[in-house]
């Protein structure tokens, strides 16, 4: 099992990293994707990638943080930091006007510029976006990148298929296991299970049973055996199908 997003760097895990990593790999979740919100994450991920073989990074800069991107100055840092023989992707990217930390428009601009950037590097795009996906599906349309996930996919299926017709990516969340989610298991249910892969987005976002706790990559197990419920298939089968996928989409 991979976990393809997680946030490693994050200072929730600062005091106990080691363990998190060693308890990632006694429940059978190898490989670890971690993933940058900031430009000052980028140093943290290549430290950390250097202390395990299994472990991954991608670089970008979350849209809450878009109103601190320098297009000039940043993308530039992103195209020698993506260079790095650890790095896998260029992420997370995307919009989030939910919260709405950056103004829209300075989103919109430092998504597609990092947007054009994975295409230009041909590196796989890990795209956030919540109450965005209009605007998301423009940018994605305009820029055509190569490979793309819509990570913590929380949208409807019919808001989302054209990202799978057009041969992109849905990742799940311990959303999935929430009771309230019924719309997000039926998208899980209608995506074929060769366009999905799993993930947690620890610190945030634990399943059932871990809900409200921090959580940690060894927990994409649980978020995985309710994916498999819901397409029907095993575990070990689910397991090694979006294993194969998010090999071949970080090229891991
Ligand atoms: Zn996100
Ligand atoms: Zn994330």
């Amino acid at each position: 099992m991979i976990d393809s997003h997680c946030h490693l760097t994050a200072p929730e895990f600062s005091a106990d990293i080691a363990d998190v990593i060693a308890r990632a790999k006694t429940a059978g979740v190898q490989t670890l994707v971690t993933i940058s919100d900031e430009m000052s994450d980028l140093p943290k991920c290549r430290a950390l990638s250097a202390t395990h073989d299994d472990i991954f990074f991608t670089v970008g800069v979350h849209p809450h943080h878009a109103k601190d991107f320098d297009i000039t100055r940043d993308i530039q840092l992103l195209r020698e930091a993506s260079t790095h023989p650890k790095c896998r992707g260029i992420g997370e990217i995307g919009l989030d006007y939910h919260y709405m930390n950056s103004p829209q428009d300075t989103q919109q601009r430092v998504f597609e510029a990092q947007l054009a950037l994975a295409k230009e590097l041909n590196l796989p795009a890990v795209v956030h976006c919540r109450e965005a996906v209009e605007d998301v599906w423009t940018i994605v349309n305009h820029v055509k990148p190569e490979k793309l996930v819509i990570h913590c996919c929380t949208e409807k299926w019919d808001d989302v298929k054209r990202f799978v017709d057009a041969g992109y990516l849905l990742s799940f969340t311990g959303i999935v296991t929430y009771p309230k989610a019924a719309d997000i298991r039926e998208t899980v249910k209608q995506c074929p299970i060769m366009s999905m892969m799993v993930e947690t987005d620890a610190p945030f976002l634990a399943p059932v049973p871990h809900r409200g706790k921090r959580c940690e990559p060894a927990h994409v197990m649980d978020t995985a055996k309710v994916v498999a419920e819901i397409k029907g298939v095993s575990l070990t089968e689910l397991d090694a199908v979006t294993t194969a996928t998010a090999v071949k989409f970080f090229g891991l």
